[in-house]
């Protein structure tokens, strides 16, 4: 059932955790691979988040920005600042980014926001320029997500944390957050507001990982119910060391069998939904879940409230949590293409309306597999051609002709080719 790629329940994919056995784990695990493979093909999508501002109201137990952790440096991006990381950002190769923020409507407003979202679609650098911008910020109003709607926005994230209700409010004490129905219903807002492209998720080890699992699930069923489009996507991210926090502290905390257990299960309980792995984790486990059905990845990322432009010192540390994959976005590229991936920069979807049900309808007519190998190969190309080092220029260049030959409809494939060959003379940004 899990290989036709139509999707399982959360009961079915609850029983599927359960699997102890090498033999059934390793037909689960092909089957989950099939799967991303024939929906999204060989393509990775590459984002890096940009954090604008680590004030924060709330208490969460679990996160470095907590109100009460006197020792981090407090800040928010000045205009200047902005400016400088985004352009940083774009230096590095990046066309897409997950803003993030901390909670403070004071001295981190929804306006401030808004202005940090139309500015970084303005800032052009050289041949870069940031498509799509997603955005992570704290459970709001159907009034406030229009706003955001209308300035463009890509997906709107929010991760619940954990499902477990009493639990939740144990991990978070004090502050907005506090409120488990207002945090738990937001999506439900978001699309209200319009919002196509929500991205939920779970903190894995705050609490047990069946239960938030199960709650994932149910709550990606509710959306497709209610809206008729499920999440856009879904963060698997686990507990990190940060300032202030001992990952030690938390018991539930899952290890890498249980992780990539859980990756490979969403992928084809949810076949259609992006699966997104960050650098909380290290080389060694991204390569794993990358096997099992990730379909996005962060790279050569800052927790810092302007870790981009300029490296922190060591008293000033604004940062959320560790990274565990510190290697360069070239290092990554060249690496995802080692592991026979097509790293891709596309942003295409969005700008071209395809969003909520046309993209799902896209999706599960497998069209979309159309769309994401000539984008990936266009705009890897682009970045082979502005960023990468020359070994890594090399690499991609077979991929490139490679893959370019296995597109099957004529058409497509030769309008990707010439745009291909003629991208050096300037020409930047063509997409299906
Ligand atoms: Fe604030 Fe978010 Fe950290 Fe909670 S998880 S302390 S809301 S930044
Ligand atoms: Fe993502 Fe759409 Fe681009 Fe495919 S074509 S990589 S689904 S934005």
């Amino acid at each position: 059932k899990a290989k036709k790629a139509e999707g399982l329940s959360p009961v079915e994919a609850a029983a599927l955790l359960n699997i102890d056995d090498s033999e059934l784990l390793k037909e689960m695990f092909e089957a989950a691979h099939i799967v991303k493979e024939k929906i999204y093909g060989k393509r990775i999508v590459m984002f890096a988040p940009l954090y604008v501002s680590n004030y924060c109201v709330n208490s969460c137990k679990y996160c470095g920005y907590k109100h009460e952790n006197d020792e981090l440096c407090r800040k928010k991006l000045t205009r200047e600042e902005l400016i400088a990381e985004v352009k940083a950002l774009e230096k590095l190769g990046h066309k897409r980014i997950a803003l993030e923020a901390g909670e403070d409507p004071i001295n981190c407003s929804l306006d401030y926001i808004l202005e940090c979202i139309k500015d970084i679609y303005s800032i052009k650098f050289d041949n870069g320029n940031i498509r799509r911008i997603n955005v992570n910020i704290a459970a709001t109003t159907v009034e406030n997500y229009k706003k955001l709607k209308d300035v463009g926005i890509g997906t709107y994230i929010l991760f619940q944390e954990t499902y477990h209700k009493d639990n939740y409010e144990v991990l978070h004490p004090t502050g907005p957050k506090h409120d488990y129905a207002y945090h738990t219903e937001a999506m439900d807002r978001a699309m209200t507001a319009g919002i196509d492209d929500v991205g939920i998720g779970v903190l894995f080890g705050l609490d047990m990982y069946r239960y938030d699992f199960a709650g994932l699930l149910m709550h990606a069923e509710h959306l497709e119910a209610k809206f008729g489009v499920g999440p856009h996507t879904i963060s698997v991210p686990r507990i990190r060391p940060a300032d202030d926090i001992d990952p030690d502290d938390f018991e539930n905390a899952i290890n890498d069998d249980i992780f990539e257990k859980i990756v490979a299960i969403l992928r084809i309980a949810v076949p259609y939904t992006g699966i997104i792995v960050s650098t909380r984790e290290t080389q060694k486990s991204r390569e794993r879940v990358l096997k099992v059905g990730v379909s996005q990845i962060s790279g050569a990322s800052s927790t810092s409230v302007g870790g981009y432009a300029e490296k922190e010192k060591p008293e000033d540390n604004s940062a959320q949590f560790e990274n565990n994959d510190n290697r360069t976005l070239d290092e990554i590229i060249g690496w995802l293409m080692d592991l026979g991936h097509i790293p891709s920069f596309c942003t295409a979807c969005y700008r071209e309306g395809r969003t909520g049900d046309r993209f799902m309808t896209l999706v599960k007519s497998g069209q979309i597999a159309n769309c994401c190998a000539p984008n990936a190969l266009m705009t890897l190309k682009e970045y082979l051609e502005d960023y990468a080092s020359d070994e890594v220029k090399a690499k991609g260049e077979v991929l490139i002709k490679q893959e370019l030959e296995k597109i099957p409809n004529p058409v497509v494939k030769q309008k990707a080719t010439e745009y291909i060959e003629n991208i050096h003379e300037g020409k930047r940004d063509f997409r299906f």
